[in-house]
């Protein structure tokens, strides 16, 4: 397990043994691996410093044959975690306690700490739909189009479906049992679904209300790939790329071509965090702190 920023005491009651347990210092941290280029240290970080909190935020690489020893290290030594790749479907079963919508999304991306008893949320859900609504956008009976059948693809349709949107379309390079499970939560809800080939999306994307990028297309190592042409996007549309890096990817700038709305990934990343926080300490944590430090190290 490497940690990946100096673990600074800071000399604060709220970091010292608050169970009274003689175990020391806590720390909130995020485990993964590869970690090195999270974002969330800077944005919790920023957020405790705004505050004037005592609390420090690290990044621990945790390789997936450690993940049961860490998760037992952070009984003890966390308030609370953020959990990312390879380890959200694992650590379920590690845990006391799961809020309900972590079976329903089946990922775990927030641990809270409460004495010794773990308890795992997701904050994606949440975090993918509060742009939508700060825009003031109603989804109730509209389609949406959801590129990508990954782990991020079913938190978006978690939330559609609590949206109770009318219709989606999903597409995908294969078709396999992601897809299938993506499909019946949709059936299941009552949404009208369709499964079409990725490649085939720039034929279904003009008329869908919401279109949304859950592959890593576009990111670091795919750039200026997009799935969807600035002509395969209607400008009533809303286009929402999960990808936050770089912060505008080809398919954002084909939207804007095309006039329609744009909904950046930092602002689910900031918004997935602000929840995490709120989950820890119960603050309404500042989105404008977290999101300027998201986008000094955006660049
Ligand atoms: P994932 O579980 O690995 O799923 C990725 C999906 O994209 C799968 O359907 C995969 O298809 C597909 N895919 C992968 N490589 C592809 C390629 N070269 N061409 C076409 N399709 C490809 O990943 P995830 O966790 O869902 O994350 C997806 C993206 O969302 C990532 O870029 C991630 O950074 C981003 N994300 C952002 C936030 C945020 O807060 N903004 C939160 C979560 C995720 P196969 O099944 O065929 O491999």
């Amino acid at each position: 397990m490497d940690v990946m920023f100096a673990m600074v005491r800071v000399d604060d009651d709220n970091n010292n043994d608050d169970d009274g347990s003689g175990r020391g210092e806590r720390m909130f941290c995020v485990i993964g691996d590869p970690i090195e280029h999270s974002l969330s240290p800077a944005m919790h970080n920023a957020v405790f410093s705004a505050l004037g909190l005592g609390y420090r935020y690290v990044a621990i690489r945790v390789r997936e044959d450690e993940l049961s020893t860490a998760v037992e290290m952070l009984r003890e030594r966390a308030y609370g975690f953020s959990v990312t790749i390879p380890h959200k479907i694992r650590i379920m079963g590690m845990l006391d306690d799961l809020d309900p919508i972590c079976r329903r999304v089946n990922a775990v991306n927030t641990v809270k700490v409460d004495g010794s008893r773990m308890k795992g949320y997701n904050t994606d859900v949440h975090g993918f739909i509060q742009p939508l609504r700060r825009r003031g956008v109603i989804l109730r009976g509209r389609s949406a189009m959801i590129m990508g059948a990954g782990g991020a693809a079913r938190a978006v349709l978690v939330a559609l479906i609590d949206e109770r949107v009318g219709e989606v379309i999903i597409a995908s390079r294969v078709e396999d049992e992601k897809v299938r499970i993506l499909y019946e939560m949709a059936r299941d809800a009552g949404i009208d679904c369709k499964v079409v080939r990725l490649n085939d999306a720039g034929a279904y994307s003009r008329g869908c209300d919401l279109i949304v990028n859950a592959t890593p297309l576009g990111m670091h190592g795919y750039e200026d790939t997009s799935v969807l042409d600035s002509s395969d996007i209607d400008g009533g549309s809303i286009v929402y790329d999960l990808v936050y890096r770089p912060m505008e990817t080809r398919l954002i700038r084909n939207a804007l071509k095309a006039r329609a709305t744009v909904v950046y990934g930092y602002e689910m990343l900031v918004e997935q965090g602000a929840r995490a926080l709120g989950i820890w300490l119960g603050i309404d944590a500042p989105r404008d702190v977290m999101s300027r430090a998201v986008l000094s190290m955006l660049g």
